[in-house]
């Protein structure tokens, strides 16, 4: 089919897309004017196709097997992008999936999350990381990721599209789901599992392997999806007690900075011209608030912007009590006056010392735990305004800011590992350099930013997918190392079920 590119305003655009069967959409900040590059099916006289144009299929609709009676299953472990994706592939097989879970539904797992919130404390077993969905579910929900060489990532988005998510992850360059939306299409997900003859077992959290795997290989070897995410620590462990080899790889630490939304939308779509004009409020309501990307070296090492939520909020994303983690997500909509991103730096598996292959994981829990010392029990977060930070002064008072626990003022600037703190300083110096205003005390960092990446890699055969240790053990999604955020996640799910099927 014949694609036409069309560069409009955001107005145009907006209108086009009521109309047209749309297959790209990315907003171009670049210019003086913001422009909307869309590309349309268009007919064979170059004529766009309307949007609802019943001949023009969007994607082959997924087909899932009965599988209450099939002869072959697979354990999953972990119940995030990359576990639900792959029992997903493997209905469409014919093979059963047993997924354990450790956390809990999405609705039981929302009442922890609202504890979390009011700063009642954190179950480690149910909250922004564990339960139904993993991490993904109260997140972003941004669905784009960097490499697309790892496969069908379009396959990844129509599911995604044919379980609820709105027709935007289809062709908007930087689709985005939201986290008010992304609970219903997980437990759609689920009943999906449910209804065609998978099992998920919720509250299981596997402590060996090797039981798991004896259990479910009476009769023939039953392959195991290892998909636990990057924050179960204490599962990695237990892997590397039973023999699996795990090696360091490199990762990303630092904090959370949050600035007034009306101020990106100036430095980022309007190049600094007043916003509060009424054109201009028009604007972003076409095409939503401004986020942005942002990236330097300081000193050998990437300093960049991580998971940036227009609109969003500061969230407490710790598994373990006593150790202080956020991160960040949005609503669908996207319209807090918050606009929060990670600011991290590289951490190469020679900057910690020693050999331990856990050592990365050792480097992140004395971080998380003196953010929670600096902070206040059990989960108020260290905070100190943007300028203050990099000029190293106490904050005297914090802006408002979204992160429901609370923040408290914390000289980040003398607690957080010079090779962070201090790259982070300047990484701040070189993006106000490129975009005057970006550093200001109207910003707050929020400390600390730990699990951006996973510190460590379970290193699998590159056919097979296999473990290299542990045959039948198939390490997926983000905690094995090979995916970063939900939509490489998902895709390596699909991958190893694929590689599954396969045998
Ligand atoms: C607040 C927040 C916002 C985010 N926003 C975005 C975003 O906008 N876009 C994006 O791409 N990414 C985002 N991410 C990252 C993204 O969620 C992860 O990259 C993704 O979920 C990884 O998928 P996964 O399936 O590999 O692992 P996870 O989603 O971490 O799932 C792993 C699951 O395994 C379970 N588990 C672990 N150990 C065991 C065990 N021993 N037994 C049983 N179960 C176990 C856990 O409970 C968990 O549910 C965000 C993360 C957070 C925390």
């Amino acid at each position: 089919m014949e694609t036409k590119q069309y560069i409009l305003s955001p107005k145009e655009a907006h209108d086009a897309e009521q109309q047209w069967r749309v297959v790209k959409r990315s907003v171009d900040a670049r210019q003086r004017a913001l422009k909307v590059h869309l590309t349309v099916l268009v007919d064979e006289k170059g004529q766009p196709i309307a949007k609802d144009d019943v001949r023009f299929t969007r994607y082959e609709v997924p087909v899932f097997q009965d599988v209450h009676n099939a002869q072959r299953s697979v354990v999953i472990i972990g119940c995030g992008p990359a576990g639900l994706f792959a029992a997903l592939t493997l209905l469409e097989h014919g093979i059963k999936p047993i997924i354990y879970e450790r956390g809990k539904g999405v609705s039981e797992r929302k009442k922890d999350i609202a504890l979390l919130n009011r700063n009642e404390g954190l179950n480690p077993e149910s909250n922004y990381c564990f339960g139904e969905g993993g991490a993904g579910t109260f997140s972003d929900g941004k669905l784009f990721s960097r490499s697309k060489k790892r496969g069908n990532m379009q396959r990844v988005m129509e599911l995604f599209h044919y379980f609820g998510a709105p027709d935007t992850v289809l062709y908007e360059a930087h689709a985005h789901i939201g986290s008010d939306k992304l609970p219903t299409i997980i437990k759609r997900m689920r009943e999906c599992i449910l209804a065609h003859g998978g099992e998920i077992h919720f509250g299981t959290k596997i402590e060996s392997i090797k039981a798991v795997s004896r259990q479910h290989s009476a009769f023939r070897q039953t392959p195991v999806i290892l998909a636990i995410g990057h924050s179960a620590h204490d599962t990695y462990r237990m892997l590397a007690a039973e023999g699996v080899t795990l090696e360091t790889k490199g990762f990303a630490m630092g904090v959370r900075i949050e600035h007034p939304q009306e101020l990106i939308n100036r430095l980022f779509y309007f190049k600094g011209r007043n916003p509060g004009k009424p054109e201009y409020r028009n604007t972003i309501d076409l095409i939503g608030n401004a986020s942005y990307s942002l990236v330097t070296q300081v000193d050998e090492r990437g300093v960049y912007s991580f998971c940036m939520c227009p609109g969003g909020h500061i969230v407490p994303a710790g598994s373990e009590v006593e150790t202080c983690v956020v991160n960040g997500m949005s609503a669908s909509h996207r319209n807090s006056p918050y606009a929060n991103s990670g600011m991290v730096v590289q951490i190469n598996p020679e900057d910690i010392p020693g050999t331990d292959p856990l050592r990365g994981l050792a480097y992140q829990e004395t971080i998380e735990r003196l953010a929670f010392v600096h902070g206040q029990t059990p989960n108020i977060a260290p905070a100190q305004r943007m300028r203050d930070f990099v000029e190293g002064r106490a904050s005297k008072d914090l802006p408002a800011c979204s992160y429901l626990p609370g923040i408290v003022p914390s000289r980040l600037d003398e607690w957080l590992p010079a090779f962070i703190g201090k790259r982070l300083q300047q990484g701040f110096r070189d993006f106000d350099r490129k975009y005057p205003g970006f550093l200001t005390n109207e910003a707050v960092i929020v400390g600390v930013e730990s699990r951006s990446s996973s510190a460590i890699r379970i290193p699998r055969d590159p056919e097979t997918l296999q473990s290299v240790s542990t045959p039948f053990l198939y390490p997926c999604g983000e905690g094995a190392g090979y995916a970063g955020g939900i939509t490489s996640s998902a895709l390596d799910g699909i991958n190893a079920a694929l590689a599954i099927s396969r045998l």
